[in-house]
């Protein structure tokens, strides 16, 4: 089977070639005109997937050596996401499903972060049914029970900001250049992450609660810079350390309490928080120290791509799960 996979939910346009659960292409094209602006712009984004997407497209079948007439089906990210980019990559898999004449498969862009551990890979382990995942990126935190490919109950997510958003607009705070995620991992590897203490939002259960901790952040800072104008400057690597320590300790102690509540010692993580290099310390240590199994995805799977799409696609081809072209792109979706 080989499932032409697009991706454009949201500033990046996306498109991997599959064969079966193997990755014979992904490619991503960023945009970054959005960095001007502090945060991705709905209408230029969904300019620049027109621009880019069959260019992106192109490339992923050249890369991966595969004419068009070879594909099986087309899988496409149905929403969540921006509408004005999720019907660029919705519109386009339509037409090429049509010429062609191949299945469309609609893809849940959340259902896609956590299956990306089924992407076939050497040296990454796949993870058994039931797992826990965790989805941290930059517009959701859940906390989601995986019975099955198709079987998958929330049990837990942030009742305001994403832990992506505590981390960019922190970042912001600081003056950094947006994503500031990247950044704040960058630096909190040189600092003391007990430098500065942030207190911990008090939610109950399993859900999060991020836009406290940004407040806390921003009356923190405001405060010493009365003292000190320097005081960014000459502690950033703390202040980071101190943030991402804080954000780590709210996400750990959660994933704590579903493991403790659903008997589940199998963690995965993914979305583009997952490439925080604290955060994926902090759950393998989880190993030896309580003998859970855990499961972090390659680093190019973990923020937005389409090769997570293409997995899904293969699932759902598998289970003869097509759509017709009227479908629809959806901004919200049901889980
Ligand atoms: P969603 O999947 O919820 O629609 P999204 O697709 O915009 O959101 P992703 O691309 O999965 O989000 O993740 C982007 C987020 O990941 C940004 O908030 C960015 O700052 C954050 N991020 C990326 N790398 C790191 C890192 N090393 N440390 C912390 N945050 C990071
Ligand atoms: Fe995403």
């Amino acid at each position: 089977v080989f499932i032409l996979a697009i991706e454009s939910s949201c500033d990046d346009t996306a498109a991997a070639v599959l064969h079966n659960d193997k990755v014979l292409a992904n490619v991503v094209a960023n945009q970054l005109i959005h960095n001007q602006y502090g945060g991705v712009v709905p209408e230029l984004a969904s300019r620049a997937h027109q621009q880019n997407i069959v260019p992106v497209v192109d490339a992923a079948l050249r890369k991966a050596n595969i004419q068009k007439e070879q594909l099986s089906a087309i899988a496409f990210t149905q929403g969540p996401g921006l509408m004005g980019s999720l019907l660029v990559g919705g519109s386009f898999s339509k037409s090429m499903s049509a010429a062609l004449e191949i299945p469309l498969i609609a893809v849940n862009h959340m259902h896609a972060h956590v299956l990306a551990h089924f992407i076939d890979e050497d040296g990454f382990d796949k993870p058994s049914f039931p797992f826990l995942a965790l989805t941290i990126s930059g517009g959701h935190t859940q906390i989601i029970r995986v019975d099955s490919f198709f079987d998958m109950t929330i049990i837990g997510e942030t009742t305001d900001d994403a832990v992506g958003e505590a981390f960019d607009k922190s970042a912001k705070i600081l003056g950094l250049p947006y994503p500031g995620g990247p950044l704040i991992d960058k630096y909190a590897k040189l600092g003391n992450p007990k430098a500065f203490a942030f207190t911990k939002p008090k939610v109950a259960g399993l859900d999060f609660s991020f836009s406290g901790l940004k407040t806390a952040i921003l009356y923190f800072i405001q405060k010493q810079k009365l003292q000190n104008p320097d005081f960014i400057t000459e502690n950033l690597n703390d202040i980071c350390a101190s943030i991402q320590h804080t954000i780590i300790e709210i996400l750990m102690d959660k994933i704590k309490l579903a493991v403790k509540e659903t008997g589940i010692k199998q963690v995965a993580i993914g979305g583009g928080v997952s490439a925080n290099s604290g955060i994926r310390a902090a759950l393998k240590a989880t190993e030896a120290r309580y003998g859970w199994k855990t499961f972090i995805p390659k680093f190019e799977y973990t923020t937005d791509n389409a090769a997570m799409i293409g997995i899904v696609g293969y699932q759902k081809f598998l289970n003869q799960h097509f759509e017709t072209a009227a479908v629809v792109s959806k901004a919200r979706i049901q889980f």
